[in-house]
């Protein structure tokens, strides 16, 4: 009989994935998702250590287990994922009903580690080395993520999925967790990626999404040859079956003139670029440790404008982080309303335990003021996005058409055939319109007849098929 996971994913695309291929390795020891934790034999948590909410969403997640674990001992819970390697034994002691702590490096050996929790051998504990606990090379060996079992149902839609370049990140920023969680950054051999992607369209993904923690910085070297990210989006654009190409999330520095041109040259590549600016004030720029000015930035949008001048830009802020000033926070303001973004995503600061920001600064911007700013800038981006959407109106966009839209599901209406559905443009838009469920999956003309700061809302265009006239000729 197949035995049931419950599996819980919080945090980035990194751990979407790395999800995707616990459940595809797992399927092969036999089991079967489910979404109810008390039919499940394991319960997997894919953890998050980016900011203390999504940790305590998880510990929320264990605590609701602890009766279920009482009532059937033989269960088997694990947390895996960047809360897994930071913490390590510490989660014991919060939820000692814990029997699995799996570091992100060490997810294929899952099955495992559930088989020796079954056979009474007790708590498992699997982990990288930390940054300071080795050689670089044996770090980095610690780290190394698992073959490319892919699973189709795990993913955000059949014909999307995320496909991993690279690994870790050496940037260190101040205020970040993940060069600690993740390791050193290493980039994947470009043949691996090339056969991942085959196989990937092979299942029917028309769209791949490239993730890196500094997608842009990618270099893989091997026999003296160097491959950067520009060379891989050449050999992807070769893949059948792959209509678009994205990547994410960007380094501002490693934005370069030679990636922007690829960018602008490979029709399958998305003109949508994703990089964080963080801080529009160098002072803050400095103590992030992000290893940019205001001016490097500066430089990065205007290859950006001249070199590939229709892309779409978005960024991530953290506001309210240690030091900010309202003079700071105002710079953010007006570099935001210069640069234009398509869309940011706005965070406050949430210090973390670990990172060189919590051992040399004070989180000394209130909890209130913090608020305020992240409702400022978010008005002021709202009110960018929605003027950058409305040039739309009129035009006629190409729509790879996901599914139906939340607002229709919400209805109930998902088994008719005509309703809302939602898809996206090449340069990451997101458009909802009237269409027929058959549609999902296909790239269509939407013609855009209004906009909101989030939402381009269309029609899609029929052409006309007319009757074709054969002049019939007789000898
Ligand atoms: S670049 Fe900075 S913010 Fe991004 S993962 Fe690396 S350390 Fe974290």
């Amino acid at each position: 009989m197949s035995k049931k996971l419950y599996l819980e994913t919080v945090g980035c695309q990194m751990n979407v994935l790395d999800s995707e291929m616990v459940v595809a390795s797992l399927r092969k020891h036999g089991y079967s998702l489910t979404q109810d934790p008390q039919q499940a034999d394991a319960l997997l948590f894919n953890t998050c250590s980016v900011r203390e909410r999504a940790e305590e969403k998880t510990y929320s997640s264990l605590g609701k287990l602890k009766r279920l674990k009482q009532q059937h001992p033989e269960k088997v819970i694990g947390v895996m994922g960047c809360m897994a390697q930071k913490d390590q034994k510490l989660i014991f002691e919060r939820a000692p009903y814990v029997d699995l702590i799996v570091g992100p490096g060490q997810l294929q050996q899952i099955p495992e580690l559930i088989e020796n929790v079954i056979s009474g051998n007790g708590r498992q504990v699997a982990v990288s080395l930390g940054r300071r606990d080795g050689s670089v090379e044996n770090i980095k060996r610690s780290h190394e993520t698992f073959d490319p079992l892919r699973d189709s149902e795990m993913r955000p839609t059949p014909f999307q999925a995320y496909l991993r370049i690279q690994i870790g990140c050496d940037k260190f920023c101040t205020y970040c967790i993940v060069p600690m969680t993740r390791g050193p950054e290493q980039g994947r051999p470009p043949e691996q990626i090339v056969a991942e992607a085959r196989i990937l369209a092979d299942q029917g993904c028309k769209e791949i999404t490239l993730l890196g923690q500094t997608v842009n910085s990618y270099r893989f070297v091997a026999e003296g040859k160097t491959t950067r990210l520009a060379d891989l989006l050449e050999q992807l654009q070769q893949v059948d079956g792959v209509e678009r190409i994205k990547f994410v999330t960007n380094y501002p520095k490693d934005m370069t003139r030679e990636l922007l041109e690829a960018v602008r040259d490979l029709s399958k590549v998305s003109p949508y670029l994703h990089v964080p600016l963080q801080s529009g004030s160098d002072r803050i720029l400095e103590r992030m440790k992000r290893g940019y000015t205001v001016g490097d930035y500066r430089d990065m949008m205007g290859r950006i404008r001249e070199i590939v001048p229709n892309a779409a830009i978005s960024s991530d802020f953290i506001v309210g982080f240690c030091g900010e000033t309202d003079e700071d926070f105002q710079r953010t303001v007006e570099l935001t309303k210069e640069c234009r973004f398509k869309n940011s995503f706005i965070f406050k600061y949430s210090e973390r335990p670990g990172t060189r920001g919590a051992e040399m600064y004070a989180d000394d911007v209130p909890l209130d003021v913090k608020q305020d700013r992240n409702n400022e800038l978010l008005a002021v981006q709202s009110a960018i996005s929605e003027e950058e959407n409305l040039q739309f109106l009129g035009q006629r966009v190409q729509v790879l058409i996901e599914g139906p839209s939340k607002l229709t599901l919400r209805k109930g209406q998902q088994d008719e055939p005509l309703q809302q559905l939602t898809g996206r443009t090449h340069c990451d838009r997101i458009v909802v319109f009237d269409g027929n469920v058959r549609q999902i999956g296909q790239t269509l003309p939407v013609a855009i007849y209004d906009a909101t700061a989030h939402t381009l809302f269309g029609a899609v265009v029929t052409e006309e098929v007319g009757p074709t006239v054969y002049s019939l000729q007789l000898k």
